[in-house]
């Protein structure tokens, strides 16, 4: 008889907010010993991972993951998500068919059985004219979306995936709020987002200035000061997504200090690009809303390490290289960042930019938290044996050809980190080696605990 079904030696276990010497024994898919080093545990299958660093698998509650699309698919995100080091992915389904109904829901819920190589689940999707007041919302809390996305700001152009309307914002905050789930909102404000798209044009500007100035700190900041009076009138949840100024970050900040429920994702994107490496690396490095300056990415880096962002995702996009190949107004925005994520922070920890706790905080504890998902986002007893093992001392420079995304290009193409992981395990099964997908299709859905 041995004690565990696997058991993972010499490694530095993050525990507790720690580094620890500890094995790790996992039974039935979870975590059930974290004993001495020397103890002498025993399992069926042993992994020495000699020295190096076991750290939480990483939740990340903002993919898009195109289930059926070709731009990207179940197999292919979420191999990603295993290459980089993620154990549990939550798809943002805006894509059409955007998942505003329970039946779409369950339909797209279909293409992950079986072939989801990572943990999963589904956001609803909030838009107007389609869902707002019709009960759906209820409803796919039902079929069991964690959580619920909506974007304020469609630039004057057709867009299915938005809540413009205030009457409407409010009543989808209500009814959000009924559900007891949190809200992400893509946060600009789209009076603003109109006026500044029309100066540009009268401007004559073009290129990279006409994208960059359509879309200016000030759609945010007003957006978010919106945000936290919805989030404080209905007792939401609310998480900005990808928030892109040092101001919005402090107002977010300023408002959870006065109580309310209001919460900032951020992504590696608004950490390592700004908007003069944007022009050198051209539309494939594009994103919306746009990457700021120099100094304002300075600027985030600080509230990274000292708190006021709360959780960062990828906002992982893939896109055709046709969508990318345009005048920047009318690229594709977005990017494949699931497998230069971890990677990317796992560096600034050796630069000296932040820590490990940062990471391991923002990247699986606090988004597990906020969806409610109990078993993952740390390692103690009983909690979901999701890990990642990290080489914290491996030189690499990101090739986007190298990718388990469809997507074969990156702002970070040619960057070179310092660290990397090395095996991806979700719920005990590896499912990546050395940043390569294994067959291993073991993800399950994910589901809130009520
Ligand atoms: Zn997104």
């Amino acid at each position: 008889m041995t004690d565990a079904d696997l058991v993972v030696t010499g490694g530095q276990v993050y525990v507790h907010g720690q580094l620890r010497d500890v094995t790790l024994g996992v039974t039935d898919g979870r975590v059930s010993h974290l004993a001495a080093a020397d103890g002498g545990l025993s399992g069926d299958r042993e992994l020495d991972v000699d020295g190096s660093v076991v750290l939480p698998g990483c939740v990340d509650a903002h993919v898009h993951v195109r289930p059926g699309d070709d731009r990207e698919g179940v197999d292919s995100a979420t191999a990603a998500a295993a290459a980089g080091g993620v154990t549990t992915v939550v798809d943002m389904p805006n894509f059409p068919p955007t998942v505003t109904d329970r039946e779409v829901w369950d339909e797209m819920a279909a293409l992950y059985d079986g072939t989801a190589r990572v943990d999963y689940s589904m956001f609803g999707h909030i838009a107007e004219g389609q869902n707002v007041g019709t009960g759906d919302i209820t409803e796919l809390a039902a079929a069991g979306a964690p959580a619920f996305k909506t974007f304020t700001s469609a630039g004057g152009g057709p867009d299915p995936y938005v809540v413009l309307d205030k009457g409407d914002l409010l009543t989808a905050f209500e009814e959000v709020a009924e559900t007891g789930r949190p809200f992400w909102v893509h946060a600009e404000d789209d009076e603003y987002h109109v006026e500044f798209i029309e100066r540009v044009e009268e401007e004559g500007l073009t290129g990279m200035d006409a994208f960059l100035e359509s879309a200016p700190p000030i759609l945010e900041a007003t957006a978010v000061r919106d945000l936290v009076d919805l989030a404080d009138y209905t007792g939401v949840t609310t998480v900005i997504a990808h928030t892109t100024t040092a101001e919005a970050l402090d107002i977010v900040a300023d408002a959870q200090a006065d109580g309310v429920p209001i919460y900032a994702e951020t992504t590696p994107y608004y950490l390592g690009i700004d908007a003069e490496r944007l022009r050198d690396i051209g539309t494939t490095g594009l994103g919306t809303p746009p990457v700021r300056s120099p100094a304002n990415r300075e600027r985030i880096w600080e509230r990274f390490d000292d708190g006021r962002v709360d959780t960062m995702a990828t906002d992982h996009a893939p896109r055709f290289d046709e969508e990318k190949d345009r005048d920047p107004i009318d690229v594709g925005p977005g990017m494949p960042q699931l497998e230069t994520a971890l990677p990317f922070l796992l560096t600034a920890v050796n630069d000296g930019r932040t820590s490990l706790d940062r990471i391991v905080e923002t990247y699986a504890r606090r988004p597990a938290e906020l969806l409610g998902l109990e078993r993952k986002g740390r390692l103690e007893i009983g909690a979901d044996a999701d890990f990642v093992v990290v080489d914290m001392d491996a030189e690499w420079t990101v090739d986007p050809e190298d990718f388990e995304s469809r997507a074969k290009y990156s702002p970070f193409d040619g960057w070179t980190f310092t660290a990397r992981p090395v095996r991806t395990y979700v719920r005990g099964t590896e499912v990546a080696v050395d940043m390569e997908a294994t067959d291993a299709t073991p993800g399950e859905r994910v589901e809130r605990a009520e």
